[in-house]
């Protein structure tokens, strides 16, 4: 892999890496770094994965329009070009800023220590980021967040998680959504529950709705907000 280099609001920024430095051990040192500079600001972080079309958006609107008058929210939001998702979670009236990765199919802790100067942390409690609409690579790039979250729906199949095993491992909480599907898609919930504990015996799954809102208070619950 070469040097990444994204695109964050009209401005480059590119990742210097030393000959003969993995590029992963630098994501984790800059992520490590992320962690510190959230902690010492007392701002909890949340990374959510999922494929395109999982709810991820959806979700993010629903915690909003919930913990908004509790924490003072940033939203981060990894797309490859368009600014729909921003748009979206901007109505709600909570600081949002868009990471256009162009070609780059995940966030990475640079993009995001980037991003980090941007906005003032000092004036924040919780910053929650949505990834870019992929199950795979993002998995291997942590931003520094406490917590990781991956969305799934009933919607994409019985196997997504077994053939996307490390992902689940890397997760703190799963959300399995549109779980008015799951009879039409003759998907069985708790079949999922037991495939991701699995894979991650300590996660926490929260059973959502992202369209009504049903199930997101459990989430809270878990995500311990
Ligand atoms: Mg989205
Ligand atoms: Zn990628």
């Amino acid at each position: 892999m070469t040097n990444t280099k994204e695109v964050l609001k009209g401005d480059e920024v590119t990742l210097d890496i030393e000959p003969g430095m993995n590029i992963l051990e630098v994501n984790k040192k800059l992520a490590q770094k992320n962690k510190d500079i959230l902690k010492e600001h007392n701002v909890q972080a949340i990374d959510i994965m999922g494929s395109i079309g999982a709810g991820k958006t959806s979700l993010i609107e629903k915690l909003v329009q919930k913990l908004k008058n509790k924490y003072r929210i940033a939203v981060f939001k990894g797309d490859l070009t368009t600014t729909i998702d921003a748009d979206r979670i901007g109505r709600h009236g909570v600081q949002v800023l868009t990471i256009n990765t162009g070609r780059e199919c995940h966030l990475d802790a640079n993009v995001v220590a980037r991003a980090m100067e941007r906005i003032s942390l000092k004036n924040l409690d919780l910053l929650i980021i949505e990834n870019v609409g992929n199950l795979i690579c993002p998995a291997e790039f942590p931003l520094g967040t406490e917590k990781r979250v991956v969305v799934i729906s009933v919607t994409e199949g019985p196997y997504m998680i077994l053939k996307h095993p490390f992902t689940f491992m890397t997760a703190d909480v799963m959300v399995i959504n549109k779980k008015d599907l799951a009879e039409t898609m003759k998907i069985d919930i708790k079949q999922l529950e037991k495939q991701a504990k699995e894979v991650k015996p300590d996660v926490k799954v929260a059973v959502t709705n992202a369209l009504t809102g049903e199930g997101v208070e459990e989430l809270i619950k878990v995500l311990e907000l």
